[in-house]
């Protein structure tokens, strides 16, 4: 019969490889998912790496059973580490339930905004009334685009798919978008630069959009 002591040795070697893998496994994924923009991957290093922790907690707790033999304390143990358990697995879902955005989703809502700046079309007039739902890991953007009151349906629906493919692009699943389209009004020319033979006002300024200009549930005027 093996001594319960050397057992519990082996026990722990086998867990501490396990979280040594565990925490390796996390970092790489952090580095990956920041790296990417991918927010699911940030996701999983963090949670990677707060087990290692938890078992961290494990390995202290064997340690001194083997050293004080107080065979007690295995549940003392097992109750901090349901604890811990609860509460990760309580902040996790109370995250990704309320749908708070944090850093890395500002970051990607910065980009999204960049990449449209950049490529924007001249039928692209206005961008404003943006809104943000996160769902886990996933942000659904809900935004109106001003184009031309004169483009039909099919020229209004081509300028919204050139958009959506950009960001599809860019950002793969980690973005659902939808765009309603508005059709532009006079106070618009101000800030539309398009060749336009229906102009009611001269061109005053090209607006840059911003995270702060975009979120604004009006059209925008100068
Ligand atoms: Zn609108
Ligand atoms: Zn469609
Ligand atoms: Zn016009």
């Amino acid at each position: 019969r093996k001594e319960p002591v050397h057992q519990l040795d082996t026990g722990l070697w086998l867990i501490g490889a396990t979280a040594l893998l565990n925490f390796v496994a996390g970092t790489i994924c952090l580095r990956l998912g920041k790296k990417n923009n991918s927010l699911a991957l940030q996701a999983s290093g963090k949670h990677l790496q707060i087990d290692t922790y938890s078992t961290l907690v494990i390995i202290a707790g064997l340690i001194i059973i083997l050293f004080t033999k107080l065979y007690w304390l295995d549940k003392l143990i097992a109750l901090v580490m349901s604890i811990l358990i609860i509460y990760n697995g309580y902040k996790i879902i109370r995250s990704s339930l309320a749908g708070i955005m944090d850093e890395a989703d500002m970051e990607l809502l910065k980009k999204f905004i960049e990449i449209l700046n950049k490529n924007r079309s001249e039928n692209w007039i206005d961008l404003h009334n943006l809104r943000v739902i996160k769902y886990g890991s996933l942000l659904h953007i809900d935004c109106h685009l001003t184009v031309p009151w004169y483009l039909n349906i099919h020229e209004a629906h081509h300028e919204i798919d050139r958009l959506s493919a950009l960001i599809k692009q860019e950002f793969g699943d980690m973005i659902e978008l939808f765009v309603h389209t508005d059709g532009c009004l006079p106070f618009s020319c101000r800030i539309c630069n398009k060749n336009c033979e229906h102009r009611k006002n001269g061109f005053e300024q090209k607006l840059e959009w911003t995270l702060t200009n975009v979120i604004s549930d009006k059209k925008h005027q100068l």
